[in-house]
């Protein structure tokens, strides 16, 4: 009798396990399927819009910023994302007091969302700034890689997921677009969300945040598959292990963590959006290609920017999105 139980349970084990693979590369299949629609042409395009002429820069509270969130906002309702309820658009409005004298009107965030299926009260957020150094006189400061390519990938991730939405592979929990403004002036409109946040941040459970991919710095010229990553294991161990894995199985770039260090005197760390939701206990993860000759020059334009790598590297944030969004536990923040 107890050998017919054995020989039952056994065969029970063994359904259940292959069960749960079989499951397991269907998600991944699943994934890959969504993740193969981030593509170079979709990317070029969106970068050579952000860095044209007629964005003129886009500097904070100026014409072209207003232009470039226009162009921003324009995608989102096309692609049918929601605006944050209450709003009639997409628009975080702040106020020109706010930036200390560095923007001569009010100025903008760019904000959509995917409401989660399961945990809908838990955000993840993805985002990069869209403003630049707008013009000097005849000069045009394009910002191509300096974030027009941050925000081509938060624009093409947010199409993604929507398509995912579309196709009944919705997230677990809400993932939110946010496109800042005022970065180049000093944070503005990332310290502007997180001190009147759409979305609680007690329940914004990470911030991946992209400020420069699509660029090759001096040190990788020889091998280019490579991202910078900062912060990722400060906050959360758990969310480096989640960046980790979804790379090893899907990416495979080289992930370099010299900007991690904390002794490291560039201190990226603190100098780019995600460090006000940092500073607010939020797991973040800034991803970055390093500086270049042409950073923060009339020179950055969308001819240099390498698409194919820039590609690769907006997927890997994509997959692990896509991970945290799904994944039944919750990121744990490491222990003091
Ligand atoms: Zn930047």
């Amino acid at each position: 009798m107890k050998r017919v139980l054995l020989y039952f349970l056994s065969i029970f084990i063994l359904i259940s396990c292959g069960a749960k693979k079989k499951t397991k590369i269907n998600v991944d299949t699943i994934k890959s399927k969504f993740a193969s629609r981030i593509v170079t042409s979709e990317l070029d395009t969106k970068v050579y819009i952000l860095a044209s002429d007629v964005f003129e820069g886009r500097e904070t509270g100026e014409k072209g910023q207003k232009l470039a969130a226009s162009y921003i906002v324009d995608y989102y309702e096309h692609i049918g994302l929601l605006a944050p309820e209450g709003f009639d658009n997409y628009l975080q409005e702040i106020p020109k007091e706010f930036f200390k004298e560095k923007s001569k009107s009010a100025s903008e965030n760019v904000i959509a969302y995917i409401p989660g299926s399961e945990y809908p009260e838990e955000f993840i957020v993805i985002s990069s700034h869209y403003d630049h150094l707008g013009k000097k006189g005849d000069n045009i400061y394009y910002g191509a890689d300096d974030d027009a390519s941050g925000t081509a990938a938060v624009m093409q991730i947010a199409n993604t997921f929507q398509d995912a939405f579309k196709a009944g592979y919705g997230p677990k929990r809400s993932i939110v677009f946010l496109n800042f403004t005022g970065e180049e002036q000093g944070l503005f409109g990332s310290e502007y969300y997180t001190s009147h946040p759409i979305f609680p941040l007690e329940s914004t459970v990470v911030n991946l945040n992209i400020d420069m991919i699509g660029r090759i710095d001096e040190k990788h010229e020889d091998k280019a598959a490579y991202i910078y990553l900062i912060g990722s294991d400060k906050l959360s161990k758990d969310l480096h292990k989640i960046s980790e894995s979804a790379n090893k199985i899907f990416t495979k770039l080289e992930l370099d963590y010299t900007y991690n260090d904390e002794n490291d005197p560039n201190r990226y760390y603190y100098r780019s959006d995600h460090y006000n939701f940092a500073k607010n206990n939020i797991p973040v993860i800034f991803y970055f290609n390093g500086s270049h000759k042409d950073y923060h020059k009339p020179s950055d334009t969308p001819d240099k920017i390498n698409y194919t790598l820039m590609a690769k590297r907006t997927q890997l944030i994509f997959y692990t999105a896509w991970e945290i969004a799904n994944r039944d536990e919750s990121l744990m923040l490491n222990k003091n």
